[in-house]
């Protein structure tokens, strides 16, 4: 592995480049801009790095498309590889040009860098030094590169896994980084409360129903549901200890009337619930229901309407020692760190393979790990260290 370690080490400016190019072109879903032009730049580094490649475009689903790589070996299993090049929206707090990438200090700043286009070097430079050694990996390896991952994913890598379109008998997506590997991640629900009551003037309140009391009620029922829920642990590990607890967050949303003389008719709020892999979705949403329920039994003529925005399961990979082993060696030998399995608490693409009971793993080079955030950047040591892992595995690990 030592020559393809330094050969690694020695492509630094090629990798930054590669980030910084794909960085550049500015993919920001919603709405999924420039898919076309980041596909061509992709197919045209994999194809230089020796893969053969495929576009699948997603049908009904305008302008989205995505790339298949393959290094196909003859072996019978596949290990594929999935990255997704969508990016979110940037907000204002940008200390420099998002899409202007720029290295300071040994870190590239950008939107992109870290969640995911920082990964996606990763892969085409390991593959990139497997090739020049002529080194052949022991499975056969299988890239996707796809859109729509800030927006579910369903017109992206989840089109791909639900149709049978790629071949995964293990998978690596996006994920934790450092000694951190992530296995899996908690399931999330949204959903808003809307509480309509009767308005009235605020002179003569018994000719209404007050939708705010209403509001007010139905969310100290859920504070105290949140007592109980926030005692749950799961039982896997997160990087940040806290995560291992569930949660539920009120009024991220909240609104009503503005008005100081009236008894007001629509208020509303939402619910945030992130929920353990031992905890049955059902019952998430059936504890919600509930505690919401006896409130419309408290207070006659008030209707609450529960709106689903989001649910997503938790999943989590089915173990595969040699997979997690691999892995392991693979952190030990770059990082000389003992590798830890953890899930997470935000949901990647990766969830698609593992409902089908494929084991997956998710690594990535590092930034802060404050995704989505501003002044977004990936660092280029673990830029260079995330490739050799990369390699190491495309290198040793099949059955
Ligand atoms: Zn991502």
């Amino acid at each position: 592995m030592d020559k393809v370690f330094n050969y690694i080490s020695r492509r630094r400016e090629e990798a930054i480049q590669l980030v910084r190019s794909l960085v550049s072109i500015r993919t920001v879903n919603p709405p999924g801009e420039n898919y076309e032009k980041i596909i061509n730049l992709l197919d045209k580094k994999c194809r230089q790095a020796g893969l053969a490649t495929k576009r699948m475009p997603v049908p009904g689903a305008k302008g989205r498309v995505c790339l298949l790589a393959d290094w196909n070996i003859g072996a019978k299993k596949t290990l594929h590889i999935n990255g997704h090049y969508d990016v979110v929206p940037c907000a204002g707090g940008w200390h420099s040009q998002p899409f202007k990438p720029f290295l300071s200090d040994g870190k590239i700043y950008g939107r992109g860098t870290e969640d995911m286009k920082g990964g996606i070097a990763c892969y085409i430079m390991a593959v990139s030094a497997l090739k020049k050694y002529k080194i052949l990996p022991k499975c056969n390896l299988q890239f996707s590169f796809t859109p729509d991952e800030e927006t579910g994913g369903s017109t992206g890598f989840g089109y791909l896994v639900k149709k049978g379109l790629i071949k995964a008998d293990y998978g690596i997506g996006e994920g934790y980084s450092g000694a951190y590997v992530s296995c899996g991640n908690k399931g999330v629900i949204w959903l808003n409360v809307e509480i309509k009551g009767r308005p009235a003037h605020g002179s003569s309140p018994y000719k209404g129903v007050n939708s705010f009391e209403g509001m007010v009620a139905a969310s100290n029922e859920l504070i105290k549901l949140n007592e109980k829920i926030s005692k749950r642990k799961t039982s896997y590990m997160t990087q940040d200890e806290k995560d291992r607890l569930a949660t539920m967050v009120l009024g991220g949303a909240a609104w009503g009337p503005e008005k100081v003389n009236i008894v007001p008719a629509c208020a509303g709020f939402s619910i945030d619930r992130r929920f353990l892999p031992e905890e049955n979705i059902n019952n998430v949403k059936k504890e919600i229901f509930e505690s919401i329920n006896k409130v419309k039994r408290k207070i006659k003529g008030l209707k609450i309407n529960i709106k689903i925005l989001n649910e997503q399961d938790s999943a989590v990979s089915k173990t595969n020692p040699a997979f997690f082993g691999c892995f392991r060696k693979g952190i030990k030998e770059v990082l000389n760190k003992d590798a830890k399995f953890a899930i997470m608490a935000g949901a990647t693409d990766m969830r698609f393979l593992m409902a089908k009971g494929t084991p997956c793993l998710g690594y990535a080079p590092q930034g802060e790990g404050r995704w989505h955030a501003d002044d977004e950047y990936v660092s280029v040591k673990s830029l260079i260290d995330t490739t050799k892992v990369f390699a190491y595995m495309f290198e040793n690990f099949g059955e």
